[in-house]
């Protein structure tokens, strides 16, 4: 069977793992990569395919099946989806949770227009973890549904620690409380504030001369950000800065406590210990854009999210082999 040819719209840390990501499915061809800078200052990881200027992409219309869109949340996704829709079939990682309607909503008209299937806000939360929520909150309808993040790298609170004045380098951890996930696995079903269920822990190089103390009292106490939060700092050297915190882990947990029939505790638990962030959700953008394609050559259009997709079509295989495989 033919390859189902997939392009990247957007290189960052996603881009880069959507690349790696493909190569791991034979069934699938990476045909190109669009940046909105120079595409000779664009480098590749190891694919021979062409970097592209964005401005020139609605060219590509007959030779992409999906564009895997891998801009920001933030300014670059609520353009670039909505403008790419009305050209290709689109999988995109939006995960601004409060404005998922809005951004279906201007993803559905111009798809339904051009007859494509925009997926929006696949990864694992939005995506596998959403997914999870639902079984739970659907298989038991009396219970209680907890998310717990982390072991994960926060960008913004790493952000945060490096303003403090006397720290050269920092990195922020936020970890999910184990007392907290004790009580939810135990099925107490407690109701647990945001300083009981995470705990943030942060890694710092100290500018010469800096003072430990001040450091350490400036982060912890400041609002919002670490006051809310058990806060512990260590300090490290560069050496094991460089070592140890320059990967982009994360993870955590989604649990549905809940009661059946006579009263009998049912927990369900899924749970994600990522090595990389970035790569992990490439990951599970390349399996929806699979099912992207299938879903758009069998004739569906619109926005759709991880709800409307049905499991099978993320798997290469055919019904017949994951009856006989999985079943
Ligand atoms: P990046 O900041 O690495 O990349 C975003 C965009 O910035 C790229 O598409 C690229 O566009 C541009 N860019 C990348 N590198 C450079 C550079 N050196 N100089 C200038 N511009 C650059 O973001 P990520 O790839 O890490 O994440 C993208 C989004 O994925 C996040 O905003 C987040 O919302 C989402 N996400 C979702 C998850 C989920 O579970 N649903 C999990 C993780 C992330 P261009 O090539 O056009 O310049």
């Amino acid at each position: 069977a033919d390859q189902i040819r997939v392009a990247i719209a957007g290189y960052g840390n996603l881009g880069r793992g959507v690349e790696s990501a493909v190569a791991q499915n034979p069934d699938m061809q990476l045909v190109g990569v669009f940046s909105r800078r120079d595409p000779a200052s664009v480098t590749l990881l190891d694919s021979n395919v062409p970097v592209y200027p964005m401005a020139d992409i609605e060219q590509y219309q007959n030779e992409v099946d999906v564009m895997i869109l891998c801009g920001g949340s933030k300014t670059d996704l609520p353009e670039q989806g909505p403008y790419l829709a009305q050209f290709f079939n689109t999988v995109d990682s939006f995960d601004t949770h409060a404005k998922v309607n809005e951004h279906h909503a201007a993803l559905d008209e111009p798809a339904r227009k051009s007859g494509k299937v925009a997926l929006l806000s696949v990864g694992w939360d939005p995506g596998m973890f959403s997914l999870n929520r639902m079984f739970g909150e659907t298989i038991l309808p009396e219970g209680e549904t907890y998310t717990f993040w982390g072991k994960g790298l926060s960008q913004g609170h790493s952000d945060a620690v490096r303003r403090v004045s006397g720290v050269k380098k920092g990195v922020q951890y936020t970890l999910p409380s184990e007392e907290a996930i004790a009580r939810v696995r135990n099925g107490e079903q407690p109701e647990l504030s945001t300083r009981e269920k995470h705990v943030r822990e942060c890694f710092v190089v100290l500018e010469d001369g800096a003072d430990e103390e001040a450091v350490r009292n400036a982060i912890v106490t400041m609002p919002d950000y670490f006051e809310p939060f058990d806060t512990t700092v260590n300090f490290i050297d560069e050496a094991t800065f460089a070592a140890e915190h320059s990967a982009m882990p994360h993870g955590g947990f989604v649990i549905r406590s809940g009661e059946t029939g006579t009263q009998s505790k049912q927990t369900m638990e899924y749970s994600l210990a990522l090595g990389s962030n970035p790569e992990f959700t490439a990951s599970v953008l390349v399996a929806y854009a699979r099912a992207v394609h299938k879903m758009a050559s069998s004739g569906d259009v619109g926005a759709k999210t991880v709800f409307d997709v049905p499991p099978g079509l993320l798997s290469p295989k055919s019904p017949a082999q994951l009856r006989k495989d999985l079943l």
